[in-house]
This record gives C-alpha cells, sequence and structure tokens, in this order.
C-alpha cells in the first residue's frame, strides 16, 4: 500500500494512532500475519531492521509440504517462477557411526529455496495491503494502560492499540515484555552455515538432501541442501555447547566440518569463508505465554521451532497467521487485554501444539548420546518404514503417532528398542 523510504521523517499518522496493528518484524512470521491482517481491511504498520528487502537470512531454506498446504499463495508463488525451488524427495541420513540410510519417497520431502528470495516474495505481498518501514530497529517496548510504545534505535516512537512482535530469536518484543527472561542460554542452538554457488563448492549428489546426525558430545547434526544456483551446507550445536568449546571459532569448526565431508567424498570444492553465518534457534518450543496486555509474540519470538529438525518457517507462518486472527477479533471488538489476546495460544496449541511439544521430547532424548542415534539409523535401514516414518515425521509427512505405533508393533530386538523407546519418549 504505502512504503515509506529509509530514514524518512516520522509522519504525524505514525505517532498518532493512525494504525490499528504494529507488527515488528517483516520475515515469514510477520509478513504472514501483515498480509492476512492488510487483506482484512487492518490498518498495518510493518517495521523491519533490514534497509530493505530481499534482505539476508541465514537458513537452510527447506520448506515442507505441509507449509505449502497450509498456505497455498506460496505453492502459487513457487509454481510460477517468482522463487527458484529445487524440490527434492531422496533423504542420506547418516548417524555417527557412519551408517547411512537413504530414503527415496513418492512425493516431494523438501522444497528448498533461498531465504533472500522467500522472504522478500512474502514482503512484497504484505507491503501490497499495508504501509512497511524498513530500516527500523525496535529497541524498546512499553506496554501502556491505552497503548503500545516502541522506541527506534533513532528515537523514532511509534505507537498503535497493540502489537505483535515477530522480531525473531533475539525478540526485544519478547524481553521487554516480560515474557522471555534474558537468562536463555540452554534454550537456544546456534546453526553455523554458508550458502555459496556451485562453481565454487559442489555435492556429489545435487538431487538429494544430506542429515548427518553426527555431534556426539551435545544436540547437533549437519546438513547438505542443494539449492538451485547454491550450496547450502551447515552445522547446529547448542549455544552453551558453541560458547564454552568453540569459544568463538564457530567459522573455524565450519571449514573442517567442509574438509570431513570432501574427505568422505560428499562435497567437492572450497568453503567460502565471506559466505559463513551462525545464527541462533530457540529449541525448547514455545515460550510458556505467547501474550499479554496488547502484545502477541509469533515466530521464533515466541519460540515456534520444531526442536528436533529445526524447521521454523513453517511454525513462523502459523503462528503469525494465528495471531493476525486473534488480532482482528481485538481490534474488531477493541478489547485488547490478556485475557481478550489469550485464546491466541489457545489457537496455537490446538493447531501446532502437542507436534511441538513431541519434537522437544525426541530432542532432549535423541541427542543424549549416540549410541542411540546409531541404534535408530542402523535399525531403519533394515527396516523400510521405520526410516519412511521417521523422515516422514520429521518432513512433516507423517504423524508421530505413525512412528510410535509402528516401533510398538515391531519385533526388535530388546536391547535396540530400550534405546528407541527412551529416544522417542515411549518410556518416562
Ligand atoms: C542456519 C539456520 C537454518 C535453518 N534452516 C531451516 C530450514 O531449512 N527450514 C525451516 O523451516 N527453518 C529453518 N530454520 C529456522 C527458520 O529460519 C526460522 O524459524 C524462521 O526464519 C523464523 O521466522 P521469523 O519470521 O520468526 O523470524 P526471521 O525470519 O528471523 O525474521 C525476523 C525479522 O525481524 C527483523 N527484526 C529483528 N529484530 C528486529 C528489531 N529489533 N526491530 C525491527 N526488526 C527486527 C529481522 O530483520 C527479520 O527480518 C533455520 C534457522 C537457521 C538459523
Amino acid at each position: 500500500m504505502r512504503a515509506l523510504a529509509e530514514g524518512a521523517l516520522p509522519t504525524m499518522d505514525l505517532m498518532d494512532n493512525t494504525f490499528d496493528i504494529i507488527i515488528v518484524g517483516g520475515g515469514p512470521a510477520g509478513a504472514t500475519a501483515a498480509y492476512q491482517l492488510g487483506l482484512a481491511g487492518v490498518r498495518v504498520l510493518l517495521l523491519d531492521k533490514a534497509a530493505a528487502f530481499p534482505r539476508e537470512k541465514p537458513c537452510g531454506g527447506g520448506l515442507t509440504a505441509r507449509l505449502l498446504d497450509r498456505f497455498p499463495y506460496v505453492r502459487e508463488f513457487l509454481d510460477a517462477g517468482e522463487v527458484s525451488v529445487n524440490p527434492l524427495s531422496r533423504i542420506h541420513l547418516e548417524s555417527p557411526d557412519g551408517t547411512r540410510a537413504t530414503y527415496q519417497a513418492d512425493s516431494t520431502c523438501l522444497h528448498l529455496i533461498r531465504r533472500w528470495e522467500f522472504d522478500a516474495a512474502l514482503f512484497r505481498r504484505a507491503e501490497s495491503v499495508c504501509t512497511v518501514r524498513t530500516g527500523v530497529m525496535i529497541r524498546r517496548c512499553i506496554v501502556k494502560p491505552d497503548h503500545v510504545e516502541l522506541e527506534s534505535s533513532t528515537g523514532e516512537l511509534f505507537t498503535a492499540p497493540m502489537i505483535i512482535g515477530a522480531d525473531s530469536a533475539n525478540s526485544v518484543i519478547a524481553r521487554h515484555t516480560g515474557l522471555r527472561d534474558e537468562a536463555a542460554h540452554k534454550l537456544y542452538a546456534i546453526d553455523m552455515m554458508e550458502e555459496t554457488t556451485y562453481d565454487r563448492l559442489d555435492v556429489k549428489d545435487r538431487e538429494s538432501i544430506y542429515i548427518f546426525l553426527t555431534l556426539k558430545e551435545a544436540f547437533g547434526y549437519g546438513y547438505i541442501f542443494p539449492k538451485t544456483e547454491h550450496l547450502n551446507l551447515g552445522y547446529a550445536c547448542k549455544l552453551d555447547w558453541y560458547l564454552t568449546k568453540l569459544r568463538g571459532k564457530g567459522a573455524e569448526f565450519h571449514g573442517e566440518w567442509v574438509d570431513q565431508l570432501k574427505a568422505k567424498g560428499d562435497v567437492t570444492g572450497e568453503t567460502n569463508p565471506e559466505g559463513y553465518k551462525a545464527f541462533p534457534i530457540p529449541i525448547s518450543g514455545p515460550l510458556e505465554k505467547t501474550y499479554t496486555d496488547r502484545v502477541l509474540l509469533a515466530g521464533d519470538a515466541g519460540g515456534f521451532v520444531n526442536a528436533f529438525t529445526a524447521e521454523g518457517i513453517y511454525y513462523a507462518m502459523t503462528s503469525g497467521s494465528l495471531a493476525a486472527d486473534a488480532a482482528l477479533t481485538a481490534i474488531r471488538s477493541k478489547r485488547y487485554d490478556a485475557r481478550s489476546l489469550s485464546g491466541y495460544q489457545v489457537a496455537w496449541q490446538r493447531e501446532i501444539g502437542s507436534d511441538l511439544q513431541h519434537s522437544v521430547d525426541i530432542q532432549s532424548r535423541l541427542f543424549n548420546g549416540s549410541d542411540r542415534i546409531d541404534a535408530l539409523v542402523r535399525k531403519s535401514k533394515e527396516d523400510p518404514e521405520l526410516l519412511r516414518l521417521i523422515l516422514g515425521y520429521s518432513m512433516g509427512m507423517s504423524t508421530y503417532e505413525a512412528l510410535r505405533n509402528h516401533m510398538v508393533r515391531s519385533t526388535m530386538p530388546k536391547w535396540v528398542w530400550g534405546k528407541m523407546k527412551a529416544a522417542v519418549g515411549l518410556s518416562r
């Protein structure tokens, strides 16, 4: 609708509650909420600290089929070629002891995109129906009795009757409203990655996704995601491990990881140190409370990430959409108190709550011992149905219950069964 240039002076209407709602953060969560509310005729101001879109966002860029089912307009713009996509249906899964199981699905498991393009496509849609300001970093949020006040890093003030905080893992909104406490180190992972063109770094099999459940000491996994023109590979570990063991040497660790992949014959070429980026991911499931008076949290800001697979885009868009539903009700009824906004928490718990809770359970059990992962991958190699259900669950194509039921029915040796039951939380 209206886009104000970066650095433009605030107009009176920005200062004067002309907007029904302000959304902080124009990633998948914020752009989804803004688009939905704008289409419903709500006056939305969408703020982002990035100077402009497209903007960089370190990410594997794996979109699951359930995302495309939930948001058909995404399927449409992928099909139309607005964003380039590599749809892949084969996965190589490797355990710490080097056992590799390969799964060929009947349909696409992951649609690999670059966030540079994908987020810009979502942002364009939001921009077509609401007012956006880029280059605005919010550094303070105060909830007053009759409005919310936001202050930018340059001292600009923005006010509105309510806000949605979609400002990512380090959310200022979550911290300043008391919804996330400051000491949350153990609740995060760090993903160290690069996205490099194929002329420099290539993979043996561009038709496959590679997942390495290889980290023995702490939560972690590596991945290779071949995109249309870029090779994306990365390694995620717990933030505690990153801070205490790597001590700022993430780039060196990443280089060694690429060397290991080259030694195995999976990757050829050279890493691009300039392309190295590390970014936090919340891995403890959604915050206990994702709303307060006049405020809702969506996406990484609210902890909406699958703690087992680090899938976050689907959950960001879904929580953004559910936050938009709740905001629309509040704006129409002019009831912005926490009690009136609590329907948001009920809605996300119903749609994605148990899924996210299972992911936390599996992560805490599976990433506690490499022998558990070895047992699981070895058994999956012999049992194609188990492999299908593990990877299907990871990619959002089959349910946790189907995986559990198969494991209950299967006649595996007692010791393997014990480890696997512990890994997926069957023995509490
Ligand atoms: C390396 C890595 C790999 C990943 N791989 C995958 C994957 O393959 N598939 C998947 O589904 N998920 C993946 N994820 C998770 C996924 O990237 C996130 O869950 C998802 O981006 C969350 O979307 P969001 O809109 O909440 O936040 P973001 O995408 O981070 O967007 C937040 C926006 O808010 C803006 N912002 C932040 N702070 C402020 C502020 N103070 N003021 C104004 N604006 C602000 C930022 O500029 C940004 O544009 C990965 C994450 C990482 C780190």
